[in-house]
């Protein structure tokens, strides 16, 4: 399978492709994907400047049969969907179905904001002057998206980029982009008018860094890692283009003595190792209370112990293998610094399985302090640290000293420490008894300091990046 960019509605292959690699079988190839040049992602920026204006003016029944017809599309075809994903990223099935559902009620839910556009009309301070605030679309917009979630996070920048009237230029993860292509696939076959949705496959510091810098592209959602989004932040300053970060996470997941150990255990267990811990909402930080401490460690390591790792698309496969070997030595070389501090590791060896591929036990490190780097850096792999704290105040100290601030969980069983948490506890979003990764697809996604930059994704939240706000003054 050759995987082209798709600019003005057309499938343009490039003189050279690159093999998607499925981690769980190193011997599958499941296709080639172009490798865009500079050429290719200016002609997609032309594609989509030439047709903004006109899907600007689309009717807001156009823009829902459209996205309506993509989300009933991609629901329809889940199975098939997960399955590719599950294939090229590694997550387990049940996940790659999962996540590829996920994507089409993102669709639907779109389709629906689409219809719900609405403005506000004031009287004004002047007599006889009226006021009208209305919601305007931006123009073209640069989507520039990570390997972890290959169609979820595609749709929930393009799904609302569309509904509000913007044209598109999807730059996907190198990693993953049979995912991106079959999204583009369905988008070319919805209705849409040719242009408004473009696909360029290429390097993020040669085809994301284009985006970035064109004057063409008015504005910029990003979804990747600290260290990139850095740059794009300093690059859209410069240039004045409004942009929206979403990046890393060092997740803390507090236990408290009062907790049900059992679902402290299970909330642990899925936050931390779940889609093999690669999550920006994964719960990398263990935040736990002297009394409960001993127990929960043994118990979670009994619970990661009988985890069933391998291929992901096996169906008895609870956790699937690393994404490839650059992020597999990561994760390993994090687990020899938390060593070097101090910290006792167990889990965390490679294993073997019946084909070769990136397979990892999951790893937990106990007898850390919050100083140490695998408890400041991002991991973004099945690794987890424990931290032992004395009561609920040390606790959302710790929990609190970080520089990222996506998800935050705690598991108790008292109302004053989950209510005194959820009011203070510096993160986008607050989990009470429940996982720190896993969330709703009609509410705002997204975290304070070092995760996040700019106004929410997803949700009627999401119309903040999407449009400007123009504020109209009549005189009848
Ligand atoms: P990455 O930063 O390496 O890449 C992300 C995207 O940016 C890719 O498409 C890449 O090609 C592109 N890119 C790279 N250099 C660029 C440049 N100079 N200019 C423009 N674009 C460029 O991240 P990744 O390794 O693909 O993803 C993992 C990271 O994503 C983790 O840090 C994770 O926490 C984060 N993440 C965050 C969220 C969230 O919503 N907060 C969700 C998922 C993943």
């Amino acid at each position: 399978m050759e995987y082209c960019n798709l600019i003005g509605g057309e499938w343009h292959e490039t003189a050279q492709s690159v093999a998607n690699v499925n981690p769980s079988d190193l011997s599958d190839v499941i296709g080639h994907a172009a490798l865009g040049g500079a050429d290719d992602i200016e002609s997609a920026i032309t594609a989509a400047h030439a047709a903004a204006p006109g899907w600007a003016a689309s009717t807001p029944q156009q823009r829902f049969d459209v996205l309506d017809f993509i989300g009933s599309e991609i629901i329809a075809r889940k199975e098939e969907l997960g399955h590719l994903l599950s294939r090229e990223e590694g997550k387990t099935l049940a996940e790659g179905i999962g996540e590829a559902a996920r994507a089409g009620q993102i669709f639907k839910f779109f389709a629906g904001e689409a219809l719900r556009q609405r403005g506000e009309h004031l009287a004004s301070v002047r007599p006889g002057v009226e006021i009208d605030i209305t919601r305007q679309p931006l123009g073209v917009v640069g989507l520039i998206t990570p390997w972890n979630f290959p169609i979820a996070i595609p749709a929930w920048k393009t799904a609302p980029a569309l509904a509000f009237g913007n044209a598109v230029v999807l730059k996907p993860a190198a990693l993953v982009p049979a995912s991106a292509h079959a999204l583009a696939e369905i988008i070319a076959r919805s209705g849409l008018p040719e242009g408004v949705f473009n696909l360029v496959f290429g390097p993020g510091r040669k085809i994301g860094a284009a985006l970035v810098e064109s004057p063409r592209v008015a504005a910029i959602s990003f979804t990747g890692s600290v260290e990139t989004g850095r740059g794009i932040a300093a690059e859209c300053g410069r240039r004045l283009k409004k942009f929206q970060l979403e990046m890393g996470g060092k997740n803390p997941m507090v236990v408290l003595d009062d907790a049900d150990l059992g679902i402290a255990v299970e909330a642990s267990l899925n936050g931390a190792f779940f889609s093999t811990g690669q999550r920006c909402t994964a719960s990398s930080r263990l935040i736990v209370t002297e009394g409960i401490h001993d127990r929960f460690v043994q118990a979670l390591s009994e619970r990661m112990a009988a985890l069933r790792v391998g291929n992901a698309l096996a169906p008895d496969t609870q956790m699937g293998p690393v994404v490839d070997e650059r992020q597999m030595a990561q994760n390993e070389s994090y687990l020899q610094i938390a060593r070097d501090e101090g910290g006792a590791v167990r889990g965390g060896e490679r294993l073997n399985r019946d084909t070769e591929g990136f397979y990892m036990a999951p790893a937990l490190v106990t007898d850390t302090t919050n100083a140490m780097r695998i408890n400041r850096e991002e991991v973004f792999g099945p690794v987890a640290s424990v931290i032992r704290v004395k009561d609920y105040d040390a606790a959302l100290a710790v929990a609190n000293d970080t520089d990222f601030g996506l998800s935050a969980g705690i598991c108790t069983t008292s109302l004053k420490h989950a209510s005194h948490f959820r009011a203070n506890a510096q993160a986008g979003m607050v989990m009470v008894n429940l996982p720190t990764a896993g969330v709703d697809y009609h509410v705002p996604f997204g975290g304070t300091k070092g995760s996040s930059f700019g106004p929410r994704e997803q949700g009627a939240y999401a119309a903040e990046f999407y449009t400007s706000v123009k504020t109209a003054y009549t005189q009848p």
